[in-house]
């Protein structure tokens, strides 16, 4: 079989940049073609937030790499504006409309990788979700759109989502001065994170006046006689608002992958094996596109995230030119900010991992970031959940300020690793008075939650 040397990659951020420049960096002889429909290429979308909040700063301050760059530099064939309408698996071709020319064009491939990333819900039936000043933050576009629109005229906002991505904008726009609702269909903010955490956020919040309306689904949004959205509609009230964010979620882009015949896995994502390869051989699949395989549920896992995308779409890029490199997995590590408390997870929280057919038991500590005596300390909580019956660490969550986020780095390493809570009392942490006490809060944690473990067997 002779190696592949023309190469398409659809999609230009994250794991299509990645695996792009991988696959010319092994193999310089290949030409590989970037098709990106938007206008611009790896930007890191999860600086979005925190460049919104600071009008002073660029938002192109967010791309890592310039489309001359790539061209010139990365010896990519790039083509902006650029959107693949159909991949022909029989004929080894994808099919492109050029938005700029309005023609199309079939390109073929010996190997494929797609790299689609995910797209914004935009939530069904509810009418006036395109009014001026009603933002989705997707893309770098979106972000662009958003800023502009923060102008002195804008008062009032709603974020609709209490996820990680509803907190940092709640954080963003009362920064810019804006008086901010977040309105969550779910019971609580933040689904899927432990209860402890969960109060920690909203006392936070509460403290920088963000109101959050929980238990509240979204009804429909008003606008003024401008065209621009003045009342948001809930089932529990409407609120005024001259700007509104919808974060309530995303879905993996899989349009192509899915008319094209590759394999879903059960999440909706694409299927792929630990090459990233998918169910044709001459196709692979890489970030949010994708599924990843979960190391503690064994099995896999859609956790759409920009270091994930980034570490798949190398190793798409090194494979589909004919390399063996092989994604370990993921663990589920993802942390964000709001306000001054940096909130950060690893693994499985109590629900998840009872539903993964562990049996859970956790413990919620709170200790001083700093060593007693040494000044500016701040509270750190710690939340370690772990298997009743193995000791099998299974996740944690940590909220608190002072670099309070990094901690979940050990244990990260450890969820990889599959220590016990026993082997994490015995880990040697660093211990310094200006950065830690010298029982660190994840060895307090450990010691506590050990207290539960009943060994069998
Ligand atoms: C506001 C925000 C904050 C975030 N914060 C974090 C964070 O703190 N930490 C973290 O790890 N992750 C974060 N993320 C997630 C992270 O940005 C994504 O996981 C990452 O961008 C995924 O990269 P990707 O290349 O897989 O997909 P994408 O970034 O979605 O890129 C896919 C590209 O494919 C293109 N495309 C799709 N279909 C076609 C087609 N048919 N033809 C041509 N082009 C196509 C799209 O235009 C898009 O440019 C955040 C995301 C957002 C929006």
């Amino acid at each position: 079989m002779t190696s592949p040397t023309r190469i398409v990659v659809v999609g230009g951020v994250a794991a299509g940049m990645s695996a792009a420049s991988q696959a010319r960096r092994r193999r310089p002889e290949a030409a590989v073609t970037v098709l990106e429909r938007g206008s611009s290429i790896s930007y890191g979308a999860c600086g979005m937030p925190y460049n919104i909040e600071d009008p002073q700063r660029d938002l192109d301050d967010l791309i890592v790499l310039t489309p001359e760059k790539a061209r010139d530099e990365r010896g990519l064939d790039l083509r902006l504006r650029h959107l693949v309408t159909a991949v022909d698996l029989d004929r080894g071709e994808v099919v492109a409309v050029d938005e700029d020319g309005g023609t199309e064009v079939r390109i073929p491939f010996d190997g494929l990788v797609l790299a689609t990333g995910a797209r914004a819900v935009r939530p069904p039936g509810i009418d006036g979700l395109d009014l001026a000043g009603v933002h989705f933050l997707r893309d770098l576009e979106d972000g662009r759109h958003l800023k502009q629109d923060l102008d002195d005229r804008v008062r009032r906002a709603v974020v609709v989502g209490g996820g990680y991505i509803g907190m940092e904008m709640a954080h963003v726009l009362t920064s810019r001065g804006l008086g901010v609702t977040v309105v969550e269909r779910e019971p609580e903010i933040l689904p899927g994170w432990g209860p402890e955490a969960v109060a920690e956020v909203r006392s936070e919040l509460t403290a920088h006046e963000v109101e959050v309306m929980a238990g509240s689904a979204l009804q429909y949004l008003k606008g003024d006689a401008d065209g621009r959205v003045a009342t948001v509609v809930t089932d529990a009230g409407s609120i005024e608002a001259d700007l509104v964010v919808i974060a309530v979620g995303i879905r993996p882009e899989v349009s192509l992958a899915k008319a094209a015949g590759l394999r879903l896995g059960e999440s909706g994502a694409i299927w792929v094996d630990q090459q990233q390869q998918t169910s044709h051989p001459a196709v692979w699949a890489a970030g949010d596109c994708a599924e990843a395989f979960h190391r503690i549920l064994r099995k896999p896992a859609w956790i759409p995230l920009g270091t994930t995308a980034n570490k798949q779409g190398r190793i798409a890029g090194a494979n589909v030119v004919g390399g063996r490199s092989r994604f370990a997995g993921i663990v589920g590590t993802a942390g964000f900010m709001v306000f001054d408390l940096e909130v950060a997870r690893s693994g499985l929280g109590v629900a998840a991992a009872a539903e993964a057919g562990f049996e859970p038991i956790s413990t919620t500590i709170r200790q001083r970031s700093r060593a007693h005596g040494y000044p500016g300390g701040t509270p750190v909580q710690v939340t370690l959940v772990a298997d009743r019956h193995t000791g099998l660490l299974l996740g944690a969550e940590i909220v608190g300020k002072d670099g309070a986020a990094l901690r979940i780095n050990p244990v990260a390493t450890a969820l990889a690793s599959h220590l016990t809570v026993a082997d994490l009392q015995q880990l040697d942490m660093v211990y310094a008075p200006p950065f830690a006490s010298v029982w660190d809060p994840l060895l307090v944690a450990a010691n506590q939650l050990s207290k539960k473990v009943e060994r069998t067997g």
